[in-house]
């Protein structure tokens, strides 16, 4: 079997992180041809757009990307990238594992969680404006279909993955409408699947019970703001956002990238931890159908970690981004 699947390098440090990826994914021997396309800030000065149309057309008709990650300018300037790609494909679920591995040094042992946050709509859709000169406003616009959809999809992730509970995350005690309806129809959902295990917590009340008991956890589904932040949260709790993978997965493709941004205070020094981007191109070839292939690079990953000869500054060691993938390359080499 052989597959095309687009390759966006991003910008900052998204090209050297994309670049071990892509060495990973090849070494396990799946047969990929690689389309590469741009996105970016640079690309406003050649295209008029940092998301030109090429790249758009690309995905649309391989379906797969793999993603670096883009610098979004703050306050000003273009929309995001990240939230355009998600828009045009509806790519409505993001899905972000957290997980501890040994060798890591975190505050705490066996984390082994998923964020399932909904990536369309809320807050973070940007729905705001001006009003007059000295107030501003956001809408908060949350549907029906939107919660259904991405609950749906939780409980559907927990089935398949094997795993026992799903919490909705929400602050319907305040945001009776919009977080309010979130919950009821997690609640109804919750009904189909007598097997799962659910439960609800506040917004605020589950970082702080994330931050003293993450093991309690194992899916948290969550509306797409409170979903950005508590995924940080436990990337925080396992080591960092150079060791988070993320897939969004909608309706018109699906985009595979790293949590963190463009890191561009280390961006061209070769320092940066592939293991988030390495993690994301193995959920990639889970979703393509190549488990054997997706299994060996996160049994390689771990293999590295653990054994902490290769290990990149952030996780306390020395070793280049190239270096440590070569390290993980040579143990799936090894099996
Ligand atoms: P960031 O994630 O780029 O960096 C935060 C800190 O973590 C920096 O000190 C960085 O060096 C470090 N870091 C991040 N990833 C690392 C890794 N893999 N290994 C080692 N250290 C790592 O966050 P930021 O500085 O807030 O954002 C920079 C830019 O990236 C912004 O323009 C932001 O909008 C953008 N961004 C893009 C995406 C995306 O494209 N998916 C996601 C988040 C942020």
């Amino acid at each position: 079997m052989s597959y095309t699947v687009t390759l966006i390098p991003g910008d900052g440090s998204g090209p050297e992180v994309i670049a071990a990826a892509k060495k990973v994914v090849e070494a396990t021997g799946v047969d990929i041809k690689w389309e590469q396309q741009e996105a970016g800030a640079a690309m406003i000065e050649k295209y008029g757009t940092p998301l030109p149309d090429s790249t758009i057309e690309s995905i649309r008709k391989n379906k797969v990307a793999l993603k670096g990650p883009v610098t979004t300018p703050v306050g000003t300037g273009f929309r995001s990238v990240n939230v355009a790609m998600r828009k045009i494909f509806d790519l409505y679920a993001n899905v972000r594992p957290a997980k501890t591995y040994p060798g890591v040094i975190t505050k705490f042992e066996h984390i082994n969680l998923v964020v399932v946050r909904e990536n369309t709509e809320d807050l973070y859709a940007g729905i705001e404006h001006m009003v007059g000169e000295d107030a501003a406003e956001s809408i908060k616009l949350i549907t029906r279909k939107g919660c259904e959809r991405i609950i749906r999809y939780a409980f559907e992730f927990a089935v398949r993955e094997g795993r026992k509970k799903v919490t909705a995350v929400h602050k319907a005690n305040i945001m009776k409408c919009t977080d309010g309806m979130f919950l009821d129809i997690a609640r109804q959902i919750a009904k189909e699947y007598p097997q799962i295990e659910f439960n609800d917590s506040i917004v605020d009340a589950m970082c702080m019970r994330l931050v003293m008991h993450p093991e309690d956890y194992d899916v948290l589904v969550c509306p797409n703001l409170y979903g950005d932040i508590v995924s940080d949260l436990c990337a925080g709790l396992v080591g960092g956002l150079g060791l988070t993978p993320s897939a969004n997965i909608g309706v018109g493709g699906a985009i595979f990238e790293p949590i963190h941004g463009s890191a561009p205070d280390i961006a061209g020094q070769h320092k940066i931890n592939p293991t988030a981007a390495i993690l994301s191109a193995s959920m990639m070839l889970a979703h393509l159908g190549e488990s054997q292939a997706a299994t060996a690079i996160e049994k390689a990953v771990t293999e590295v970690i653990s054994e902490g000869n290769t290990l990149t500054q952030d996780m306390g060691g020395t070793a280049s981004t190239e270096e440590f993938a070569d390290a993980v390359i040579a143990h799936i080499s090894a099996h």
